[in-house]
């Protein structure tokens, strides 16, 4: 059973990803070449201890860190460090935060410095890709509605979806049911109702989709060594149209795409 929330429980899970969004409007803020990814994670605890909430990725099966950090053909799951970051680079960051009971994530791509063509390409790409997938958010449509949304607009572009990684919902736990491809299954899945919370989360890849997972146990990486990108929100299914919970007027669509 995917829970309906009630607006109370709405309201939580709104504080919580309004949290999760000042910290990536800071985090893409900070972002330039030199900067540590472990230095980038510790502003991300900083500020959400300060705003009274807890990591929600800390400690989750084992994960050592505040923030998902993945660069280039990295996809997702990467753990931050030492490393500096390079001019030229995508840089994915992924923010959970606990806030009351309640959990909210999100995650978005930003440009290091100058960025080639076709990582922007990419990036855009899978922005517009989370748009139209959000669009399709409604009740009275199927799941299906947004994983085929997401992945036609990928295909069109000539890129590729992660299949082994997912969006989920979310609210009492980080991931609950239903899990929310990036591709149509052949399985229409579940009729979205008002109430439902759902995490959309596109993972692109120029190359192939196929996946391989570092020695670390965690950085999931492109197959073919090639750039990925991840954009996600947390969304409330609405009657004609899903409201995005994960966005602030200093976290605003897009607006770090450069
Ligand atoms: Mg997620």
């Amino acid at each position: 059973m995917i829970p309906l929330r009630s607006e109370e429980e709405i309201a939580s899970i709104r504080q919580a990803d309004q949290i999760v969004a000042d910290v990536l409007a800071t985090l893409a803020e900070m972002m330039e070449p030199g900067r540590t990814t472990a230095e980038l994670d510790q502003v991300a605890e900083t500020m959400i201890r300060d705003a009274g909430g807890a990591p929600a990725f800390l400690g989750y099966r084992g994960f050592p860190a505040t923030i998902c950090i993945s660069i280039d053909d990295e996809i997702v799951h990467g753990i931050p460090g030492a490393r500096p970051i390079q001019d030229g680079s995508i840089v994915s960051v992924d923010v959970g935060v606990c806030w009351d009971g309640y959990f909210g994530d999100a995650a978005l791509t930003v440009p290091c410095g100058a960025v080639d063509a076709e990582r922007r390409r990419l990036m855009v790409t899978t922005d517009r890709a989370l748009a139209r997938g959000i669009a399709a958010a409604c009740a009275g449509n199927y799941l299906v509605d947004i994983s085929r949304a997401v992945e036609q607009t990928c295909v069109a572009e000539g890129f590729s979806v992660v299949r082994c990684f997912v969006g989920h919902g979310i609210g009492k736990r980080l991931h609950e049911e239903p899990q929310i491809p990036n591709f149509d299954t052949g399985n229409k899945g579940p009729l979205l109702r008002a109430g439902m919370v759902l995490a959309i989360e596109p993972m692109v890849n120029v190359g192939v989709p196929d996946v391989r997972v570092r020695d670390d146990g965690w950085t999931a990486v492109t197959a073919d060594g090639r750039p990925s990108a991840h954009f996600e929100h947390s969304v409330v299914v609405r009657e004609h149209a899903a409201e995005i919970l994960s966005l602030t007027p200093r976290r605003r669509w897009g607006q770090d795409l450069g």
